[in-house]
């Protein structure tokens, strides 16, 4: 039997996301920041030397938020509506034994603050304070792969909703800064519509919320229109 290993993470990502629901269930599909806080003993400048020249990079990170919960055989992929379940291998839920998630990301930039490393990236799928444990440059020629083939997920989930905004949402946008950033962040995840599949059909006039940053948004879906109803700032 093999035995048991420690990771010690390296740092901790910072994103706009306080909870789980409403976050991208791949990286990449939305624009969102984040920001890689190395860790003291992680930290130093030149352990990043050379990479502020690759434009992605990929983060090995632990699905924290989930251990308490265990790990489950089979997952019914939110990709297949949920009414069909796969191994957990053959899927990225983060319900899976040792609890490793891998996302790429775009690396913006590296900023040295004090002699402590900020990785500044773009397009995360992750929780605010997700631990992170390894980061490495994506290498193209050996990262994409042309011929892949990928079983019931073989291509880009498409925006699911139209996104309105009501007019009080729009005149609370207004007062934050910068509320166009806000908006167009806010777009794109509702646009994904992170409801439960077994939600879609039913629940109708249900208000949905997430809390974005110090943003609380909640909005409405009737149909293929989510109806954006409130952004409000949330007093820290
Ligand atoms: N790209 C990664 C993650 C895919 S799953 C991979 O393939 O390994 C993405 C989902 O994980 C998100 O939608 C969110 O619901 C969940 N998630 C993100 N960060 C998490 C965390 N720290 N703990 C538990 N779940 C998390």
């Amino acid at each position: 039997m093999t035995s048991a290993y420690a990771l010690t993470p390296i740092g901790l990502i910072r994103t706009p996301f306080r909870e789980k629901f409403g976050i991208p269930r791949q990286s990449g599909l939305v624009d969102v920041p984040g920001v890689v806080e190395m860790q003291p003993g992680f930290d130093k400048p030149g352990l990043f030397e050379g990479l502020e020249a690759f434009s992605h990079i990929w983060i090995s990170f632990i699905f924290h938020q989930c251990i308490d919960q265990g790990w489950r055989e089979r997952v019914r992929p939110p990709r297949l509506g949920g009414n069909q379940s796969k191994g957990v291998f053959a899927t990225r839920s983060p319900f899976r034994p040792n609890h490793l998630g891998l996302s790429v990301v775009r690396l913006d930039r590296i900023v040295v603050d004090q002699g402590r490393v900020f990785l500044h990236v773009r397009g995360v799928d992750l929780l605010d304070g997700t631990p992170v444990v390894d980061i490495k440059p994506y290498l193209p020629y050996v990262d994409r792969v042309e011929a892949a083939v990928a079983g019931f997920a073989p291509d880009r989930p498409e925006a699911r909703l139209d996104v309105v905004f009501s007019v009080s949402a729009e005149k609370q946008l207004q007062h934050l800064s910068p509320g166009e950033m806000q908006k167009n962040l806010i777009e794109q995840l509702v646009a994904l519509d992170p409801r439960p599949a077994y939600q879609r059909n039913t629940a109708p006039g249900r208000v949905y919320g997430i809390q974005l940053g110090n943003c609380d948004v909640r909005w409405r879906v009737e149909g293929d229109v989510a109806t954006v109803i409130a952004v409000e700032a949330v007093l820290k």
